[in-house]
């Protein structure tokens, strides 16, 4: 899975908010799946030839392989998992208290919200890709919706 900031190598960086939100944001949304690259209007411009299929070759297969995914149909946006997430509890205070993210934040972040919605954008940094051990499963259980599901 690419990380945020490989997606946003290609994308126009305007934050001219024609798809409805900032570059970021979008990024996010790309990784998720929840928005196709060609929803960016601006790469449709010819300075960008080639930039949707760069994308589209970034994301790859559309099934995730491992980590833990959420159902942006369940998801209330509550935050709850942001702040419960046990990656973030050594590695983002400003996430575990809530607040931001902080631009600079964002390479140091499982999840976020988005919209209303918690987007997935580092799941390589899930506690569970990384320890062989016993397996975190601290923001599906703390989920009130049980929109997360881990594998
Ligand atoms: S339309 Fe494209 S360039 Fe403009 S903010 Fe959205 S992603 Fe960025
Ligand atoms: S805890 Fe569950 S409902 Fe709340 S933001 Fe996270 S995924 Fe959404
Ligand atoms: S399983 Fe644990 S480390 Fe992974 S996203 Fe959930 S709370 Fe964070």
């Amino acid at each position: 899975m690419p990380s945020l900031e490989e997606i946003l190598e290609f994308l126009p960086g305007l934050d001219c908010q024609q798809c409805g939100m900032l570059c970021a944001d979008f990024a996010a949304l790309l990784l998720n799946r929840k928005r196709a690259p060609e929803d960016c209007p601006v790469l449709h411009q010819p300075d960008y030839a080639g930039f949707i299929e760069a994308l589209d070759e970034l994301l790859g297969p559309l099934t995730p392989t491992a980590g833990m995914t959420i159902d942006p149909e369940k998801c209330n946006g509550c935050g709850i998992c942001v702040t419960m997430c046990e990656y973030h509890l050594g590695n983002c205070p400003e996430a575990r208290l809530g607040r931001g993210p902080r631009p600079q934040d964002l390479g140091r972040l499982v999840f976020h919200i988005v919209n209303g919605t918690a987007v997935v954008v580092h799941q390589e940094l899930c506690t569970r890709l990384i320890q062989a051990a016993e397996k975190c499963n601290k923001c599906a259980d703390h989920c009130p919706t049980k929109a997360i599901t881990v594998f």
